[in-house]
């Protein structure tokens, strides 16, 4: 599945949570790493510097939704803090803002400059530069505590009223006007590990768009998709004979009725949008499924689903009622989004996983899927990116009607480039071997436990297999990650930015945790026919031209950190160095040039390159092209 480009209006997400912020990490290096910080919170909202550390931005999903000119400030926003927190740990009573959130974090190692976010270029030895970095974040649960809070502030202090307001009135306020009038069933106010994270408004927009046939229709005829589950389906039969299986997010219901073709005896067929109304007609008006598929209208992280299921469960059981819900054979979802994680509906496949898979047994189908990213050079994508913010930096921006907007062109820049590309590529483009990463959907067996520190992602491939027993990847891994992977260049090149695409693997292993008879791989790698999903490419800006010339051999490392928001997307950042061999009688502490470039994208807004694909057979010598010896 993917979902279609969204307006910029619709990214904006409406509610400002940061209710449940338990901690906001502002990462040594944020400021001087050129606003490529992403302060993950548990909660979907972060605040990240700007470049030159003269602002301070909160995000919510994504989207940036308050912004503080922190230069030469004169809001004390620490006695700003330290007066409201006083405030709401006061008094508990009802007309507090109990809710409102000040969060500030101090680095005290760079020299203090009045209360501003400011930045002290000293030279810094192990690379790092000292800084003081200071950030205010205010957040309240709902727009009558917003108005309370507000009320609060402005009498508290006049000076930051201009600065809450801009965040008030522009976010949460407005949520009374916007504030859906129907209630959608996808969307119900229950609460659960869905509703917790994600933001009604995008869930209601999510669901709506699901609704579409149209957009099943698209996913449908994406053959490489729908054949591959298919195939991979069928030939795991053995899997689905006699079998109890879940089709997560069933949309028109095709999974569910290839696994009632391939002999399972009950398919639940979840789907949260009102296309569960289509999908049950579908299934009823064919005797092969009507007595074998019952489509369950709701979230698959909801309580009333699990005691629908229960109840039909049942129904066929003597006893009395069913208490215990994990007893599904297998689980078949079609959960991906651009860069696998986009939507965030893997965490409800892996959360429907823990509530409804057997404990011993089980089938995720798919069984794992994995990240691949590589550099490359695309001076062609390069210009057509810096092309699109030209209006703002050629010669007559200087006179606009009179008006000089190239003031605006560096913005106008970074916004551009901050929109992740997604169109098929030829892989000749790619500089170095991909690097994988991979994600285990299976339950655990033994214990090869994740801290929260270490993410899904670390866990290669490699490891994955030779650990004793598969790790447990949780929906609550996904919410933040670090991708850290080393390329040597096969050829030399400038490095215009990092692509990404992933797959997912049908399979169920043997007893041993050994491949089965019938592995099977759907692709969305570049040279494989194209999918609707395509590859997706994170563009860098590489101001210092960091990149422009990095010869075969050399290594490049790429730090990228995800982080989930509740618009069911990601921010994501990246940092791109080059590793140089140290020059010859260099001492420690000589100052170096710089050799790293930073870029920070917003999974939710990209740029559709391209929007029809071609769709060729899906061939077998393809597969081996990318897959080698592992498919065989
Ligand atoms: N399985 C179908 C549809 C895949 S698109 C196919 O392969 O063609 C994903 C579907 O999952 C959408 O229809 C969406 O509405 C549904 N969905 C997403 N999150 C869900 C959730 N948490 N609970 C139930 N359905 C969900």
């Amino acid at each position: 599945m993917r979902e279609a480009k969204p307006t910029t209006r619709t990214t904006t997400p409406k509610r400002f949570h940061l209710s449940s912020v338990r901690e906001l990490h502002t990462g040594v290096g944020s400021a001087r790493d050129a606003g490529a910080s992403v302060n993950y919170t548990r909660a979907p909202a972060w605040i990240q510097f700007e470049p030159d550390g003269d602002a301070v931005v909160a995000v919510a999903g994504g989207c940036p939704v308050a912004r503080w000119d922190v230069r030469g400030n004169t809001v004390d926003v620490a006695a700003l803090a330290r007066e409201t927190r006083a405030e709401s740990s006061s008094s508990r009573d009802a007309a507090s803002p109990s809710s409102l959130l000040v969060s500030i974090r101090e680095d005290t190692r760079g020299k203090r400059q009045g209360h501003a976010v400011s930045l002290n270029e000293t030279n810094g030895t192990n690379g790092h530069t000292p800084f003081v970095s200071r950030a205010l974040v205010l957040g309240f649960h709902s727009a009558r505590e917003a108005r309370e809070a507000r009320a609060t502030l402005c009498a508290r202090s006049s000076a930051a009223k201009k600065d809450f307001d801009t965040f008030a009135n522009g976010r949460t306020t407005r949520d009374d006007d916007d504030a859906p009038k129907r209630k959608s069933t996808a969307v119900t106010a229950e609460d659960d590990l869905f509703t917790r994270k994600i933001d009604i408004g995008s869930a209601e927009r999510y669901f709506s768009y699901y609704a579409s046939l149209a957009e099943q229709q698209n996913m449908l005829q994406d053959r490489v998709r729908t054949g591959t589950y298919f195939t991979a389906i069928l030939e795991h039969r053995a899997a689905f004979e006699g079998a109890i299986v879940m089709d997560v997010g069933a949309g028109s219901g095709v999974l569910s009725c290839f696994a009632a073709l391939a002999g399972a005896r009950r398919v639940y067929a979840v789907e949260a949008s009102d296309m569960a109304d289509h999908c049950a007609r579908l299934v009823a008006s064919d005797a092969r499924l009507r007595d074998v598929v019952k489509v369950i209208k709701g979230r698959v992280e909801s309580e009333a689903t699990r005691r629908e299921i229960l109840e039909d469960l049942s129904k066929g059981v003597s006893k009395s009622q069913l208490t215990d819900s994990r007893v599904f054979d297998v689980l078949v979802s079609e959960p991906m989004g651009t860069m696998l994680l986009n939507e965030r509906m893997i965490e409800s496949f892996l959360i429907a996983r823990d509530v409804f898979l057997k404990p011993r047994g089980g089938a995720m189908f798919p069984r794992a899927a994995r990240m691949h990213c590589a550099p490359y050079e695309d001076a062609a994508l390069r210009d057509e990116i810096e092309n699109k913010a030209a209006f703002w930096t050629c010669a007559s921006a200087k006179d606009f009607y009179g008006i000089d907007v190239s003031v605006l062109g560096d913005a106008a820049r970074k916004a551009v480039f901050a929109q992740p590309v997604v169109d098929a590529f030829d892989p000749a483009i790619l500089l170095a071997p991909p690097a994988t990463f991979e994600f285990d959907f299976s339950r655990k067996k033994k214990q090869t436990l994740m801290t929260s520190e270490l993410s899904a992602a670390e866990t290669s491939i490699e490891e994955t297999r030779s650990a004793s027993g598969a790790f447990a990847l949780a929906a609550e891994h996904l919410e933040s990650l670090r991708l850290e992977a080393d390329f040597v260049m096969h050829r030399g090149g400038a490095v215009h930015g990092v692509a990404w695409w992933f797959d997912v693997e049908f399979d169920v292993r043997r007893p041993g945790g050994e491949p089965g008879p019938h592995r099977r791989f759907l692709t969305t790698a570049p040279g494989a026919p194209t999918t609707h999903w395509f590859q997706i490419r994170a563009p860098i800006r590489d101001e210092y031209g960091v990149l422009e010339r990095v010869e075969k051999n050399t290594r490049l490392s790429v730090a990228t950190t995800m982080a989930a928001g509740s618009d069911q997307s990601y921010a994501v950042t990246s940092r791109l160095e080059v590793l140089k061999a140290p020059f010859k009688g260099s001492t420690p502490g000589t100052r170096r040039e710089p050799n790293a470039a930073l870029g920070s994208w917003n999974l939710k807004d990209p740029y559709y390159r391209q929007l029809h694909w071609p769709q060729p057979g899906y061939t077998q010598a393809q597969t081996e092209r990318w897959y080698g010896d592992e498919t065989t």
